[in-house]
């Protein structure tokens, strides 16, 4: 049986910084994934300014600054009216700002960096069963292989098979029933310099523009809460409904979706792991919280989460610190993902607007008050996560 100090369950961007950390430390580390290769389809579209940091530190960087866009403000229309703009408002005494850059892209530049150090992806690789003993961990692939490493780390997604087999709760509820995403070229001469987002009784319909491969100019991420159907919603399905939803909620009409690079239609659950580690299993990423896509928080609190394991991991491994450091992983980390569960769900509730009064509150308080430059710099100022510090954390 293969032996490796460390194996990586899951090449999605948490995966991918664990990986890159322990490789820059000299940890022998091997980064599996079931996927037959890359995705090219992109869900996150920003890189909030802590993940900057944290690529920049790994130099994954790249040429990430120069295939964003600029930062984007949202107009905001109730009942196709602009009430408000929120404009994404960093501050400049800070040294890194966010970059509008599709998931894609970025995990392009972590493979490359995990390359230059050593180590390569093995696709096509399902991981489906996990035991642990006091000395490691042996784990069975789907080809019936086993390996057999000193500790295990799960970036293996939402319905991650680690925490499964390691026995860690994963409790949670639904938050939204169902939201459909178009990410389209959409006839329609719509403003690209800010994002639209249409309040309407009957919910919300967002429009971000979208950095295109040969930048044509015409890409838009379309996303919609809607009730609940049964069954499976084809490409068809989603891309006409949008249609029927743009004059509805948005006011927009003779809009032509040209042609449909990816859809989705997905619930929105509110998940947080009992535990970030079970002996020599340790989770980072969606594996160990879910939440609301908007703000644009779960890959950059996965990134987080895996810089930081990775570090104390490498010095557990080289054993220069005894394994007890990786209990201040979960104490660091977890509470965060709290945080950003609650702000996260509590946001989407808001800009839904379930219910008469919801939606008075939503669209004559909540939304006139993101005009205000103070509103917009604690909103952007949260959302980067560049307030998250360990300071107050449990000594290691
Ligand atoms: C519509 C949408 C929009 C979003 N927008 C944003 C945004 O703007 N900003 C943001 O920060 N976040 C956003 N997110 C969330 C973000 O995409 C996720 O939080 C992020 O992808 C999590 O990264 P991860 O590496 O933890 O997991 P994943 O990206 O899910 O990667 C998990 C990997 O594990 C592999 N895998 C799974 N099971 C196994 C197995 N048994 N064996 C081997 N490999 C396995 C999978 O193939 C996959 O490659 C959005 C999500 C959605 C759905």
């Amino acid at each position: 049986m293969d032996r490796v100090d460390v194996l990586v369950v899951g090449a999605g961007p948490s995966g991918l910084v664990s990986a890159c950390g322990l490789a820059a430390h000299g940890v022998a580390v091997r980064v599996v994934d079931r996927a037959s290769g890359p995705a090219s389809t992109s869900r996150a579209n920003i890189l909030h300014a802590r993940g900057v940091e944290v690529l920049q530190r790994l130099g994954a960087m790249g040429d990430l600054r120069e295939r964003s866009l600029a930062p984007v403000g949202m107009r905001m229309y109730v009942r196709s009216r602009p009430i408000a703009t929120m404009r994404f408002a960093p501050d400049d005494r800070e040294s890194v700002q966010a970059l509008f850059v599709s998931q894609a892209r970025i995990e392009e530049q972590l493979r490359r960096r995990l390359t230059e150090l050593g180590t390569d992806i093995e696709w096509d690789t399902m991981v489906t069963a996990a035991t642990q003993d006091a000395a490691g961990v042996t784990v069975e692939f789907a080809d019936g292989t086993r390996l057999r490493a000193k500790w295990l780390v799960g970036c293996d997604g939402a319905h991650s098979v680690v925490r499964g087999a390691a026995g860690i709760e994963f409790p949670g509820v639904s938050v939204m029933e169902q939201f459909l995403l178009a990410d389209a070229h959409v006839a329609w001469d719509r403003d690209r310099s800010a994002s639209a987002g249409f309040y309407h009784r009957d919910g919300l319909l967002l429009a971000i523009p979208m950095r295109d491969a040969d930048d044509g100019g015409d890409l838009w991420r379309l996303m919609a809460d809607v009730p609940a159907v049964d069954g499976q919603l084809s490409t068809a399905d989603i891309v006409a409904r949008f249609e029927e939803l743009l004059p509805i909620r948005a006011g927009a009409t003779g809009v032509r979706i040209r042609e449909a690079i990816w859809t989705s239609a997905f619930r929105i659950h509110r998940r947080l792991a009992s535990d970030y580690r079970a002996g020599r299993v340790l989770l980072a990423g969606d594996a160990a919280h879910i939440h609301s896509p908007i703000g644009g928080q779960g890959m950059n609190t996965g990134i987080g989460d895996a810089e930081n394991l990775a570090w104390k991991l490498s010095l557990v491994v080289s054993g220069r610190a005894d394994e007890r450091l990786l209990d201040t992983y979960a104490a660091e980390r977890r509470p965060l993902a709290t945080e950003v569960l609650r702000t996260t769900s509590a946001n989407t509730k808001i800009l839904v607007g379930n219910g008469a009064v919801a939606r008075f509150v939503r669209d004559r308080v909540f939304i006139p008050l993101l005009n205000s430059p103070k509103v917009q710099q604690k909103a952007t100022r949260t959302a980067s996560q560049l307030w998250v510090d360990y300071r107050q954390g449990p000594p290691g």
